[in-house]
């Protein structure tokens, strides 16, 4: 009988947050859905001892001897976020194989829908080759990798929608607990990705920055874990003596965890307009109390709220460029497909990618 070499394939999908933005890392709430859009990977047995690499996006191909591995420093390519997962995996005590891994991902790069967790949480599942951990335990792996090797000081969010997705529903998750609760979507609603197409450079050092911003308000908090700790009224107590800029940061992420949790309730009682008016005062505090918007994402979301049938509408992700999401009735989401690209496409010269998102599936072996 002809020997032929096991291909196994895995796939993890990229994320839309919904609302809370900013938040994870302070230890607050938020609502991402996995979308159907994912990365895939072919693994496949390879006779040296090597980890060989290769994405469809990008040209080339990378091979690293296994046993470099574990002290590797990061190269600054796209083979960062597998080497660190790789790391991470062996510092578990698992033995690294020697495996070929093909990527492809339908998950646009670098536009606010986690491509980065997807090929984390695919590679994670390609070298566990089988080696059981628990969805958080997985979740948490890659982010270390993320965090660790990659160097961008994320929270759970992304990592932990990718493996916890389910279909049809809303992931409510606790960044503190890192526990989570389902949440139905409303029927009468689509979530609608529009990406501006812009990716403006600043975004990774100003990630950092937000993130020494809050630490520095919350460093006139002692004893508070994090801002989820902190009261609105406390803050406002405290105002006098913390500086503007840290101030409307934590302003922000005290009134979005605020928001998340009134989301919750009237995605609960399927309130659709509640849902939109806190997307839109999201997408504002994002705007004018963070400062991690843009002039694209600002004109997107304006755009969108002119558009009949439409609920609210905010940026997604980290920021400074990327992709806004708005609720849309179901009648009206091929009008604003075209209303919204033209509108757009007339101020930036650019045709915006629109991706209907239906919640799916996290992360799992196809094959
Ligand atoms: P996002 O996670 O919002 O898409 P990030 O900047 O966090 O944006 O991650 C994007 C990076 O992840 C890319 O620049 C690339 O290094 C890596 N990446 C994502 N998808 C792929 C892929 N299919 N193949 C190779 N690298 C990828
Ligand atoms: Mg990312």
């Amino acid at each position: 009988m002809a020997r032929t070499s096991r291909i196994k394939h895995y796939h993890a999908p990229g994320r839309v947050n919904l609302i809370g933005e900013h938040t994870d890392y302070n230890g607050g709430f938020v609502m991402p859905i996995a979308i159907a859009m994912g990365t895939d990977i072919r693994a496949s047995e390879v006779k040296k001892p090597v980890l060989h690499l290769t994405s469809a996006q990008y040209p080339g191909e990378m091979i690293f001897p296994l046993e470099a591995i574990p002290s590797m420093k990061k190269t600054g390519a796209w083979v960062d976020y597998v080497l660190g997962v790789a790391k991470e995996v062996a510092a578990l005590g698992v033995e690294l194989r020697p495996m070929k891994l093909e990527v492809s991902s339908t998950v646009p790069t670098g536009s606010g829908l986690s491509s980065s967790a997807a090929l984390e949480v695919s590679s994670a599942l390609a070298l566990l080759d089988g080696w059981e951990l628990t969805k958080l335990d997985l979740a948490k792996l890659c982010q270390r990798a993320e965090r660790n090797f990659v160097g961008m000081p994320c929270g759970i969010m992304d990592q932990y929608a990718s493996v916890h997705g389910e279909e049809h529903k809303a992931i409510l998750l606790d960044c503190r607990s890192n526990t989570h609760q389902l949440v139905p979507i409303p029927a009468g609603a689509e979530v609608v990705v529009s990406n501006t197409m812009v990716k403006h450079e600043l975004g990774s050092s100003a990630y950092r920055e937000r993130v020494a911003q809050c630490a520095e308000a919350l460093s006139h908090f002692p004893g508070r874990q994090a801002l989820r700790d902190v009261t609105l009224g406390e803050l406002e107590r405290a105002a006098a003596g913390i500086a503007e800029i840290p101030l409307a940061r934590a302003r922000h992420v005290i009134l979005e965890d605020l928001r998340v949790e009134n989301f919750l309730t009237a995605a609960q009682q399927g309130d659709l307009e509640t849902m939109g008016r806190l997307m839109v005062e999201s997408h504002r505090s994002l705007q004018h109390d963070y400062e991690v918007s843009c002039e694209e994402l600002d004109s997107m979301v304006d755009a969108a709220l002119t558009i009949e049938g439409v609920y609210g509408s905010r940026m997604t992700g980290g920021g400074f460029g990327g992709c806004t999401v708005s609720l849309v009735a179901p009648e009206a989401v091929e009008r604003f497909e075209k209303e919204l690209a033209a509108k757009y496409e007339a101020k930036h010269g650019l045709h915006p990618a629109i991706y209907r998102c239906t919640p799916s599936a996290g992360a799992r072996r196809v094959a």
